[in-house]
């Protein structure tokens, strides 16, 4: 069969479109914007049929018109970030009890060692709080096949799944060998309603077989599992990408552990136990927290040693990678590649706004409006104007979810720190911002929002704002915020003036204002001149 040479996003992408992929739905966050990206350069479908992609204004609306795909029939999928499974945990852990339809894939992307995103948290902790498998690609080819595999289990099993990648994986190549497509499936007739209606009673009884359905998914993944026999009494359990860390270690192993790799979830307890019965000590080497180290502490024999990153072994935080892993191995550091052998560091390059940045003439007039309060609160939120926390800018005082510097200006005017000012971007404004806003209209909370509107995504690549720039006064307008209190500024230098002006008069105002400070981003300018 062809085979491509695909990054991880794209491999799981080209996997879902030859598995029968119908419809596809996203909100962009590094490292998952690619599949959306892929789809959309692919509508016509990869052999199978056309493909509805689309981008949404969050990731739980984003879950929801995937459910309601899958409800119709069709494989569908949604893909986001880490971060993203957040905001669509409503219905992420809800699905777990649904009677899926069209198989349900579910793509999230973990960031380990915090690249583009403000934790590290571990999706695989989240699929077992919510009974949903997990499938966790070792490589590309797996991400490809993994994406197949996810959709026949979804159908079998009627329950979503997940596919967990990392940044590593997700943003590197490698060739894939490809499959012929398989057809999408017809549209389904509504049948079952008490399979997709959670009111408690049916509710329970999902639960239930949502609980069987779990452990049957085990038993087969135990069936599939197989220790590979080694010559001491090392055991080494290794999880994605934690399987090509080892590899690249193994001949330099004077001694060949057994081992066990763990891409499926929930965990083959019987595998582990049998490796666990060969051994003395078991490494786990996994990408994010200690899931597989801390769960076999509860399977294994207490006098059986576990060593991860929990015991110090492997590091807890960041990413790994081979050198890293090597001191768990007993491997002495590579010459001259780590910092162990006398490698010097390199200096650190803190990120920075584009030359020529709206934000740049935006971050201006606030400053300038600002200036002579000697208290006041700026709060941040999340896109490339995050960056106006550094030097030289140091305009905004927080940065903690989407969404949430209206609300954190909204908590603070309310205790009283005035003026009281949320920097948002239009992306993030509809992401999660909008209900904060009609929570300041509805307590006439004293606060100013400053709306950063560059008509796009620009953080994760210039991916289009889910309504236009026109349609924003019309947003803030609607849910209540005075007339006379929501302006279109331009963020360029000729505008600094007037700009700074309307600022103070709504920073002395005791209401809700909106300030939307347009000037599109200069890689979207160039994005579209390209296209
Ligand atoms: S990508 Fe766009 S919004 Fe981001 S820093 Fe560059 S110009 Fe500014």
């Amino acid at each position: 069969m062809p085979f491509e040479n695909l990054m991880g996003d794209e491999a799981i992408a080209l996997g879902a479109l030859h598995a029968g992929l119908s419809a596809a739905f996203a909100y962009p966050g590094t490292p998952s914007t690619e599949i959306m990206e892929y789809y959309l350069d692919h509508a016509e479908g990869g052999g199978s049929g056309p493909v509805v992609a689309q981008w949404c204004s969050n990731e739980k609306t984003a879950y929801e018109a995937a459910l309601g795909a899958s409800f119709a029939g069709r494989r569908s999928s949604v893909s986001m970030k880490h971060v993203g499974l957040n905001v669509a945990a409503d219905p992420f852990v809800n699905s777990a009890l649904l009677k899926i339809k069209g198989g349900l894939l579910v793509v999230v992307a973990d960031d380990p060692g915090m690249h583009s995103s403000q934790d590290e948290q571990d999706s695989r902790v989240f699929a077992d709080f919510a009974r949903i498998p997990c499938l966790e690609p070792a490589d590309q080819q797996e991400a490809y096949d993994m994406a197949r595999e996810a959709f026949e289990l979804s159908e079998r099993i009627m329950a979503p799944v997940l596919l967990r990648v990392t940044t590593r994986l997700a943003h590197s190549r490698a060739a894939v060998e490809t499959r012929a497509p398989r057809a999408q499936n017809p549209v389904a007739k509504v049948e079952d309603r008490w399979g997709w209606t959670l009111m408690p009673q049916a509710a329970r009884e999902r639960w239930k077989r949502a609980l069987v359905g779990y452990e049957a998914v085990r038993s087969e993944i135990e069936a599939a599992a197989r220790v590979e026999p080694g010559d001491c009494d090392l055991g080494v359990v290794t999880t994605g990408l934690g399987l090509e860390y080892y590899r690249e270690n193994e001949a330099e192993l004077g001694r060949r552990p057994w081992r066990l790799h763990v891409g499926r979830y929930p965990m083959p307890y019987a595998a582990l136990r049998e490796l666990a019965s060969k051994v003395s000590r078991v490494l786990v080497i996994e990408e994010g927290y200690p899931f597989v180290e801390r769960e076999l502490r509860g399977v294994l024999p207490s006098a059986v040693a576990i060593e991860g990153k929990e015991t110090g072994q492997i590091p807890l935080d960041g990413e790994l990678s081979p050198d890293n892993v090597r001191p768990a191995l007993g491997l002495p550091p590579r010459p001259g590649l780590s910092r162990a052998a006398g490698a010097p560091e390199l200096p650190r390059r803190p990120p920075q706004l584009c030359p020529g940045c709206p934000h740049a003439d935006s971050y201006a007039f606030l400053k300038e409006a600002l200036a002579g309060y000697p208290s006041r609160v700026v709060t941040g939120d999340i896109g490339c104007y995050t960056l106006g926390a550094l030097p030289p800018f140091e305009a905004i005082e927080t940065c903690v979810d989407m969404g949430a510097s209206i609300g954190m200006a909204r908590g603070a005017a309310e205790a009283g720190l005035v003026p009281a000012v949320a920097v948002i971007g239009d992306s993030t404004f509809y992401h999660s911002g909008l209900p904060n806003l009609v929570d300041a209209v509805s307590h006439n909370s004293n606060l100013t929002v400053l709306i950063l509107d560059n008509s796009t995504t620009g953080m994760t690549g210039a991916q289009p704002t889910i309504l236009p720039s026109e349609r924003l006064k019309a947003v803030a307008l609607a849910v209540g915020v005075g007339p006379e209190h929501v302006h279109l500024l331009s963020a360029h230098k000729g505008d600094h003036g007037r700009n700074v002006e309307i600022m103070r008069r709504e920073l002395a105002y005791e209401g809700p204002s909106v300030l939307i400070s347009e000037r599109g981003c200069l890689e979207a300018i160039k994005k579209a001149r390209k296209a």
